[in-house]
Formats: C-alpha cells, structure tokens, sequence
C-alpha cells in the first residue's frame, strides 16, 4: 500500500510557485525568511532603505541596487551619462533616506561586447558626476561580460549620528505626513519618452520632440537625491520619526511606512504636491493626476513623518508638504478626495516580476 502511494507522489508533478504570484516583495520576504543575523553590531537587516550597522557612536549604512537594461533603463532615449549619474543617485537616496550622509560607492557592471568602450566611459563620466555633486568616493566593484545587455550594480555606504538614523518603522499615530518636492513627473517624463521612442520606430528620420517637456523628461533622466533635506531638518529642530524615499510611488511607500510602523493613515488627495504642467500632462495621457504621483514612482523625493506636536515648525517650510497624519492602523491606510471620499490605498508601483 505504501509502495503503492509512494509511486502516486512520484508521479505527480510538484505545483512551482510562479514569480507574478509572489510579487517582488512577495519574493523578498520568502527568500530572506531563513535568514539569521550572527553579529550583534548589526541594528537593522532587511526591510529598510538601508542596513545599519553599529560603529561606536556611529552607525554604517550600505545599501545596493541593480539596474538591468530592458527592465530599470532603454538605452534607446537614456544618455549613457544620465545612466551612470542616475544609477549612482538611486543608491544615494537610500542614504539620504535613512538620514544618513553617504561616503563610499562601490560599480559593478556587466557589459556585452556590443559597447564601446567610449559609451562606458560616458557611463562613468555621470557616475563620476554624481560622486563629485554628492561627495562620494568610488572605492571599488567589478567588471564581467554578459551576453546580452547592460547590467548595473551600485552598492554604497553612508554614515550617521546613532540617534540621527530615521527608520521606516518609527511613525506612530497622530504623525504629520510630510513629502519633500513634488511628485509624478518622473513618470510623465517617462511617458513623454516613450511616446518620442514610438514615433521614432515607425519614421526613424523623425526626430524627437523633446522641447517643451524639459522638468518631466529632466526628472526621469537625472534624477536628484534629497541629501538636503537632513540639514534643513536639523535646522529646523526636526527629527522625523519614520522616513522612507519614493522610488516606486507614493501609494508603495506609504503602505510600506504604514506596515512597518503598524500604523494606518489618512492621505489627502489635494495634498499631493505635483507640477502645474505634470498636471495637466497627466490629463492629456488619460490619467488622473493623483495616480501619476501615487503609482509613477522614480521621484526619489523623500515621504517622512513627524510628531503633530512639530506642526509649527514645518507648515511653512517650502519645499515641504504635510499630506496627511497617521492613524491606528485599524482605520486602514486610506486616501481621502477633494469631495470627501475614502479610497483605500494600493500599491500599484512598479512590480518587475508581473507580466514579464
Ligand atoms: P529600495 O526600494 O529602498 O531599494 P527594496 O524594495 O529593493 O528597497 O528592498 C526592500 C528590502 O529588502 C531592503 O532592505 C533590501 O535590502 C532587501 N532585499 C531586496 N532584495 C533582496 C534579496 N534578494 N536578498 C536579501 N535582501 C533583499
Ligand atoms: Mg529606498
């Protein structure tokens, strides 16, 4: 009877979970979920911007990225110098993120032979910028051919004060949502590319008509990271409580703050600081312009909360928007409209693993 259940096993095939299922941070946390942490210097782990890692008074923070062509870049509209200098800043907000100051970056690549040499040096001439702007050494990484396509891997480390380093886990009822900037126009950038590349691929002697969208298509090809932001906080006697920077979209990072802190909120929609002209893009492309900001993503402005009690100290801060308060998390995570409405919040950023 054994034997006989044994070949029945045997002969049914085991169900694999597919990727699209799991989703990336489904993926995430599956994988990571044997991982055991041996040395007490390390603070944080998985699940924020950056690991922290104790260091005396101070603490380390290092953090990577990859950046895959076809996925993360098209090399079709993507300067090789913007590349670079976009694949180093992507990594410094991640600091910038943890409220830390970032020191020393690590590039490896993986190159097919379908590049020159002198496209690789632009790469680096951004990656070099973007060292120079933000004062990050190079120190190191690692160069591999690959038989199709550019991959980019940047890992960087920063440094802050122990009691200076923001989780994305320390928000708690009654905290101000605060956002640095403005949002969604990376992602309209990243649409007005798009449609220039289809034009192009059905009359390549057209030329692109790039002009006139200068901030959104500025926005997805070079991005800034919000490095100052931890200064202007500091003069403003502001320690924010959680904070966590917007590289897949408002909507992601608010759930992900709201997961971590076990809290709920209440955003409000006309908060939502965007560009007048990313606005009025954002309609002439058929979406609401809310959505662009809640799931466009590529921003890297920083979404950060502070005590209610620093209210005064901030709502008259340019460049800062307070959008919105935390709740228990048992009133959901929710977003209100200009007419009263609560829409629950969803992340549809960007998720690498559907549909491909
Ligand atoms: P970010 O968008 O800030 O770069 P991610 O969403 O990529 O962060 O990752 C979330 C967390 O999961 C981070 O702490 C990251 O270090 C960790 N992580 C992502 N991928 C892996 C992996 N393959 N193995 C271990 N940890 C991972
Ligand atoms: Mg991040």
């Amino acid at each position: 009877m054994y034997e006989k259940k044994d070949k029945k096993n045997a002969e049914e095939k085991p169900r694999l979970t597919s990727l699209a299922e799991l989703g990336e941070f489904g993926l995430i946390d599956r994988l990571t979920r044997n991982v055991e942490i041996y040395h007490p210097e390390t603070l944080r782990g998985i699940g924020d911007d950056a690991a922290v890692i104790d260091a005396g008074d101070d603490v380390m923070l290092f953090s990577t990225d990859l950046l895959v062509e076809g996925i993360h870049f098209d090399l079709t509209y993507m300067p090789f110098k913007h590349l670079g200098y976009k694949a180093a800043v992507v990594n410094i907000s991640d600091i910038a993120a943890m409220n830390g100051v970032p020191r020393q970056m690590t590039v490896s690549l993986a190159v097919s032979s379908r590049f020159s040499a002198e496209a690789l040096d632009e790469l680096y001439a951004g990656i070099l910028m973007a060292c120079n702007k933000y004062r990050v050494d190079l120190v190191g990484g690692d160069t591999t051919s690959n038989v199709k396509g550019l991959t980019i891997s940047v890992s960087i480390l920063g440094v802050a004060k122990k009691d200076e380093v923001v989780y994305r886990s320390g928000a708690r009822q009654g905290d101000l949502l605060c956002v640095s900037g403005d949002l969604g126009s990376a992602y309209i950038g990243l649409l007005v590319l798009e449609r220039e590349k289809s034009v192009f691929h059905v009359d390549p002697n057209m030329q692109p008509e790039l002009s006139g969208f200068d901030y959104q298509i500025g926005r997805q090809l070079k991005p800034e990271a919000r490095t100052d932001i931890r200064n202007l906080l500091i003069g403003l006697g502001v320690k924010p409580t959680s904070m966590i920077d917007i590289s897949d979209g408002l909507a992601s990072e608010i759930l992900h703050i709201c997961k971590q802190s076990d809290v709920g909120c209440k955003l409000f929609e006309a908060k939502i600081p965007m560009d007048e002209y990313t606005r009025e893009l954002a309609k002439e492309y058929k979406i609401i312009p809310s959505v662009a900001a809640l799931s466009g993503g590529e921003d890297y402005e920083l979404l950060f909360t502070v005590p209610q009690t620093d209210y005064e100290k901030i709502r008259d801060v340019g460049g800062i928007s307070i959008i919105g308060h935390m709740t228990a998390a048992a009133e959901g995570k929710n977003m209100i409209t200009p007419d009263g409405k609560s829409i629950p919040i969803k992340a549809q950023g960007w998720d690498g693993m559907k549909d491909r």
